[in-house]
């Protein structure tokens, strides 16, 4: 419950710094620092214990493995479930504080994506089979781009849970990543929930989800795609959706394969 109170309370002290901050003038800029410090600090000091007691979790789960009962064991998983939720949350408030105190920097490399892309989507496949959801690839054997591997992992995780997260049982899900014009292309496309017309270019803006409460029940709070926005810019790249409501959604990200500059915050 605890947890609970201070984690609300910082997406509340985000949520209203980000709305002052477009109106910002000399003094509240000041206020508007200080609260993005607070919400960085406070983020950064919540990993350790929330990180603690997932460990302490998992080895009492090992410990007692012939003991417990059902229910038991069925606390533990929600409790581990939560944990995991909480630590995703706090790790998005503070990449999002770190943006906005202009600390965030993109670490720069030459790489091939075309592992990094499969290796995730090898690992999001027990979710996606969990719900019967179909994923296909389609991504080249090879493909050397300019970026940040982390953030650009990020990147891809997003996009591909999301999609598995607004796609209902027996759905498809298909990532294609092709180079056209200097760039590379991303290409995440769901037969999911699809998003109204009116909603399609407020999805990048924090805390925003066009239906709070199917998303409040997936786990969403709306932070995910305006990282990834931010990710795609400080790639010098472009994020767009197409969208049908009740048929599906497809994210399209196109980053040019050199960049102009080699490190962007
Ligand atoms: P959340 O954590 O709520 O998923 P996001 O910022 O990733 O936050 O997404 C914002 C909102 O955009 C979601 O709440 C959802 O309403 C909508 N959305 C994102 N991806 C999809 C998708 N693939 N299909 C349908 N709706 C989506």
């Amino acid at each position: 419950i605890l947890l609970g109170l201070i984690l609300s309370f910082f997406l509340v002290a985000l949520g209203i710094s980000h709305k002052m901050a477009k109106k910002a003038m000399v003094p509240v800029r000041l206020s508007f620092k200080r609260q993005r410090e607070f919400v960085a600090d406070a983020s950064h000091e919540l990993r350790t214990p929330l990180s603690v007691l997932y460990s302490s979790l998992e080895v009492l789960d090992l410990e007692e493995e012939n003991h417990l009962s059902d229910y038991s064991r069925q606390v533990m998983e929600d409790m581990k479930d939560e944990l995991k939720r909480m630590t995703k949350l706090v790790g998005d408030l503070l990449t999002l504080a770190r943006v906005d105190s202009g600390v965030a920097n993109m670490n720069m490399t030459t790489f091939d994506l075309a592992p990094i892309a499969m290796q995730l989507i090898r690992s999001i496949q027990p979710v996606s089979k969990q719900k019967d959801i179909q994923v296909t690839a389609n991504i080249p054997h090879v493909l050397q781009v300019v970026g940040d591997i982390e953030k650009l992992r990020q990147l891809f995780y997003i996009l591909l849970d999301n999609a598995i997260k607004y796609t209902p049982a027996n759905g498809q899900v298909s990532v294609t990543v092709a180079i056209q014009d200097k760039h590379w292309l991303l290409r995440v496309k769901d037969t999911g929930l699809g998003i109204q017309p009116e909603d399609q270019q407020k999805i990048f803006d924090r805390f925003f989800r066009a239906d709070k409460h199917r998303s409040r029940q997936l786990g969403g709070v709306g932070l995910g795609l305006s990282i990834a926005h931010w990710i795609v810019t400080s790639h010098e790249g472009s994020i767009t959706v197409e969208s049908e409501f009740g048929k599906g959604s497809e994210f399209i990200v196109r980053i040019p394969l050199l960049l102009k500059k080699t490190a962007t915050g």
